[in-house]
């Protein structure tokens, strides 16, 4: 089946011609600047030159036209007909409490999509024209949504519950969610092969570390415990957010430096983690360089970047009650050769122990600890698209039958 998956976002579109039976990218592209007068079309064809086109693209409508029309060009097209294209799987980040797996898009899905936007006001919405334009463009073509949440849902109470008035999350929803729900299942679910052992048997701490990143501890193949929440603003530090920090911090700075709700939603959200530590950069690969060049403040960014890892790795494991395995993704995760050393680095006493030539390897998918390590730690590079892509075939082969 040949299916196209898209990642809308507010101002970019990140699409993939997937063939599922070979479960290999036909083609990849990505539309940047939507809505503005120089947008820019970049298309990667599987064994064809890459293209580059700028022009004007002012919605996500025509947005996705021009995806079609791509796929099907003379030079640099993979198919030839939109009729092709078997099915569209779509990348939604907020399902809510309302989906707990993939689902086709019908009516009441779009309704129940529309419902959430207040939980993701600016994921859910692109996600929602998105989904509303690849309609109008292959409208006989069945389309799916794979939820960002959705692998989380359905953690316990004692996980998801905050410690406010349960009133206020029954009246506006306010519990953890959690996020790259796409991600932690597929490469926890890549450790199992690798470790040979059905997931069933096996106790995971997955670690997505990308410009966002989060943990989450998957017991017996279910999700327990996630560290981002409401928002993806909770957890680990990251490129720009703050992750874990004292509630009274956002009241305090709001009355010091008199912020509005927004101006403090923007401090936390965009000037803050990695970047607003170091007042360098939020790229890991320039903390690094800094660190090395001997500055402090990066320094600081990148210890208690790793230092928090090793925390909620300590914290799961007790969640938990134990741990068979600890799985790197994202591009900090999969790159990053001292970010995985910081973190695994005196974990004996824990079982982990690190084989340093492996880690310092640069081949995508592979075991970093020793042959006698108790827990076994992995790299893995991510493909949610291709999880996207699975789902939305197991979905519409259903139909079929
Ligand atoms: P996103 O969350 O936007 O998908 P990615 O998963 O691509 O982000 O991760 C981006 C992060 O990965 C950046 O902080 C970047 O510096 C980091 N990264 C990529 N390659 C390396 C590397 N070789 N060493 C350290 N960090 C890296």
């Amino acid at each position: 089946m040949k299916v196209l998956v898209l990642n809308c976002g507010s101002s970019s579109i990140k699409y993939q011609l997937i063939d599922t039976e070979n479960k290999e990218a036909l083609a990849k592209g990505m539309i940047e600047r939507i809505g503005m007068s120089s947008a820019i079309l970049t298309h990667i064809p599987a064994g064809k030159e890459k293209i580059r086109i700028v022009g004007e693209i002012l919605d996500h409508t025509i947005a996705i036209e021009y995806v079609v029309a791509v796929l099907m060009s003379k030079n640099h097209g993979i198919i030839k007909d939109k009729s092709e294209i078997d099915a569209v799987g779509h990348r939604v980040v907020h399902g809510g409490e309302t989906f707990s797996g993939s689902v086709l898009i019908t009516k009441d899905v779009m309704r129940a999509l529309k419902d959430n936007i207040e939980l993701a006001p600016l994921h859910n919405p692109p996600n929602i024209r998105g989904i509303e334009a690849a309609i109008k463009h292959l409208p006989k073509t069945p389309q799916c949504g794979v939820f960002d949440t959705s692998f989380h849902v359905k953690m316990p109470p004692r996980a998801y519950l905050y410690g406010i008035p349960y009133k206020l999350y029954k009246r506006y929803k306010i519990r953890r969610y959690g996020f790259h729900g796409t991600s932690h299942r597929f490469v926890s679910k890549r450790a199992a092969e690798l470790m040979g052992k059905p997931i069933q048997e096996l106790k995971i701490i997955t670690a997505h570390l990308g410009n966002g990143a989060s943990m989450a501890a998957i017991d017996k193949g279910q999700s327990i415990d996630t560290s981002m929440g409401f928002t993806p603003l909770e957890g680990l530090l990251m490129g720009t957010r703050s992750g874990d920090l004292d509630p009274s911090i956002v009241t305090y700075i709001m009355g010091k430096e008199g912020l509005s709700i927004s101006e403090a939603n923007t401090l936390l959200n965009k000037h803050s983690g990695l970047v607003g530590i170091s007042g360098e950069s939020s790229d890991m690969r320039e903390i690094e360089q800094a660190m090395n060049d001997g500055d402090k403040k990066s320094k600081y960014a990148f210890d208690v970047f790793t230092y928090r890892i090793k925390k909620y790795i300590g914290a799961y494991t007790a969640a938990m009650g134990g741990l068979d395995v600890v799985v790197f993704t994202g591009g900090i995760g999969e790159n990053s050769v001292p970010v995985r050393k910081a973190i695994c680095e005196n974990m004996e006493f824990f079982g982990i122990e690190l084989d340093d030539k492996a880690n310092s390897s640069v081949a995508g998918e592979c075991e970093i600890t020793t042959k006698n390590s108790k827990v076994k730690v992995f790299k893995i590079p991510t493909n949610e698209e291709l999880v996207i892509a699975m789902d939305t075939d197991k979905i519409v082969s259903k139909l079929k039958s």
